[in-house]
């Protein structure tokens, strides 16, 4: 569903990607690993037509995400780290205003709404301004925006980062529940995010992929997947991500 191949992109003669390929078939989800500044939101711009890369290519369902740009947005959902909302507009008037920019035809919007706000439970705070949300349920709404079109795939950087315990487990029984149907790619620095929810591993350092693997072969390889993470990504110049200092073997 997703193939990534080559894909370098520079600024100046800095490579920010340096001939990255991966590939995602379709109804799996991909954790998407890397320290800050390996180049995962460059790789997830040049995906959803943000950016254009320098060289290599990525399509999503056999289009081209650059000479297509326009019919692959149609078939992803992005959840960018910071959510793109419009604090003073209500739950509901913020995603009516979504279904209007998606053009779900005029019969259908209502129909859509109620099957987003049911997915992502919004319910209990469908007419508050977005502002006074809790950062979970900001998350919910987001979500839930990423969504309103049905998109075949759906692309998640860092959806958990910042939550409290419970609306990490209420985020990750979503993206679960989406799963079944659709192909994701997620990052995420919560290693025991990718056991609990990833079926493929992709690791990238500086810029270059570094393990593409399934979750269970990279664990069994390294012994775990946060000693996996460390020896990969040993080198790296930025510090490693909470949760694999040395000595932590917990799960996070
Ligand atoms: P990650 O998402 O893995 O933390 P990024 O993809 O954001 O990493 O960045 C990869 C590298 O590219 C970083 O070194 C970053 O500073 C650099 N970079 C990103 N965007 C730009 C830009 N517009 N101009 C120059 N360098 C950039």
């Amino acid at each position: 569903m997703i193939e990534v191949a080559g894909l370098t992109k520079l600024y100046g003669e800095f490579a920010a990607l340096d001939d990255v390929s991966f590939s995602v078939p379709q109804g799996e989800i991909l954790a998407f690993l890397g320290p800050n500044g390996a180049g995962k939101s460059t790789t997830m711009k040049i995906l959803t037509g943000y950016i254009s890369p320098t060289s290599g290519t990525a399509t999503i369902g056999g289009l081209d995400v650059t000479s297509h740009s326009i019919e692959v947005r149609r078939r992803i959902g992005y959840l960018p780290e910071t959510t793109p909302l419009y604090y003073d507009m209500q739950v509901n008037e913020f995603l009516a205003f979504t279904a209007r920019l998606r053009k779900i035809p005029r019969d259908l919007r209502e129909g859509r709404m109620g099957w987003v706000a049911e997915i992502c439970d919004l319910e209990p705070f469908w007419k508050k301004p977005i502002g006074v949300l809790s950062r979970g349920q900001k998350q919910r709404v987001g979500f839930a925006a990423a969504i309103m079109h049905d998109p075949e795939v759906l692309i998640l950087d860092e959806p958990t980062a910042g939550l409290d315990p419970n609306q990490i487990i209420d985020i990750r029984a979503l993206i679960r529940s989406f799963a079944q149907r659709k192909t994701i790619i997620l990052s995420t620095h919560i290693l025991q995010e990718v056991k609990a929810l990833a079926t493929k591993v992709v690791i990238i350092n500086e810029g270059r992929t570094v393990a593409d693997s399934d979750v269970p072969e990279l664990s069994t390889r390294f012994g775990d997947l946060e000693k996996a993470f460390r020896e990969l990504t040993v080198g790296a110049s930025v510090p490693v991500p909470a949760g694999v200092e040395d000595g932590d073997s917990s799960d996070g």
